[in-house]
């Protein structure tokens, strides 16, 4: 295993950087965490430090750089939901890409040239093809995804002009849980197929919605690709390493590369629960595509990326652990 290192970790305090900070601190490093808490819990850090700021704040990070000497970022503070993204592009334009710049900005200026940058499927848009593979175009259909891009291409342009390395990774369907349930997903408000069917079985909320039966799939509806939150923080600190041990500037793929519908889903959480889940059919979401299903075989060839939990029953499993003893909010 590498020696210990410094590792500032943004956007800890949420869904995915607080699996991440559990990966690192099992890894043996120190952690610090910078959050503004707007949608992440404090209490959802198992270990490291936290900072509680804003990571577009050029003054709290140069203090932060000069304080720390960091080995690696990895960058998870970003606005997540398309819809909103559709109706106030603002809030998404101005906090992930113009923090993300005054982010990599500051980075370059203290010489601190590693980042792992949080992307998304949203990147490619409506599929020409499935699986996709890195070489898809990337043509976002929405504020979100087009964001994402933005950085994407921000940080090939650091890489030609200032040596800047960075792993971006486009994330399929994150879900699931920390197998011993001490942290999960917490979204406010939740809008993800997994969590909300829980909820529903719990009596937490009215039924679930099923958003649209029609599409081209076996069942009638969409298929993802749903990848275990533990294995996608592994990824991360194997993309880490990869910086560590001279990687080029890269972007990879990252979901199981198996599709599951949403009606697959409800099965395996109906089978996981013991209790049917209550539904309401309803419209398709805008900008669902039927199928979004990754090709990762570029991270699992460069990364040595293995994912632990392929099955989707093991995700529903430790996803409704989480959901049954998980604070409010
Ligand atoms: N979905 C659904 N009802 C819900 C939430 C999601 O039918 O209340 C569907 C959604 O249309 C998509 C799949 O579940 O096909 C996964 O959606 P989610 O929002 O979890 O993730 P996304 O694929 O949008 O990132």
């Amino acid at each position: 295993m590498n020696s210990k290192k410094n590792i500032l970790v943004i956007g800890g305090c949420g869904y995915i950087g607080s699996h991440m900070v559990k990966c690192l601190l099992t890894a043996g490093h120190e952690v610090v965490v910078l959050d503004d808490l707007s949608a992440g819990f404090a209490d959802s850090l198992l270990g490291g430090k936290l900072i509680v700021g804003d990571c577009g704040d050029r003054e709290l990070l140069n203090q932060i750089f000069s304080q720390h000497k960091f080995d690696g970022v990895l960058h998870f503070a970003s606005y997540i939901q398309v819809g909103e993204s559709v109706t106030n592009p603002a809030k998404y334009y101005q906090n992930n890409v113009a923090k993300t710049l005054t982010l990599l900005e500051t980075m370059k200026d203290h010489n601190l040239k590693t980042l792992i940058f949080s992307s998304t499927a949203a990147v490619f848009g409506e599929p020409d093809y499935s699986p996709i593979d890195e070489q898809h175009p990337r043509v976002p259909i929405n504020p979100y995804g087009m964001s994402k891009n933005m950085v994407e291409a921000m940080l090939q342009d650091f890489d030609h002009a200032y040596d800047f390395r960075s792993v971006a990774l486009r994330y399929f369907n994150a879900a699931g849980a920390d197998a011993e349930a001490r942290i999960g997903e917490r979204h406010q408000p939740e809008t993800h197929l997994i969590p909300l069917a829980l909820q529903a079985v719990l009596g937490k909320r009215p039924a679930l919605k099923v958003f649209g039966r029609d599409y081209e799939t076996p069942d009638g509806t969409c298929i993802r690709d749903y990848i275990h939150i533990d294995d996608l923080s592994t990824a991360h600190l194997l993309a880490l390493e990869y910086l560590w041990n001279g990687g080029e500037t890269a972007a990879f793929n990252l979901g199981n590369g198996a599709g599951f519908s949403v009606q697959e889903v409800l099965d395996a959480v109906e089978k996981v629960a013991g209790k049917p889940v209550p539904i309401e059919n309803t419209e398709r979401r805008a900008g669902d595509p039927a199928r979004l299903v990754a090709d990762s075989s570029l991270a699992k060839k460069t990364l040595a990326w293995q994912p632990q939990y392929p099955d989707l029953s093991t995700i529903v499993q430790h996803a409704w652990q989480w959901e049954q003893k998980r604070p409010t909010c």
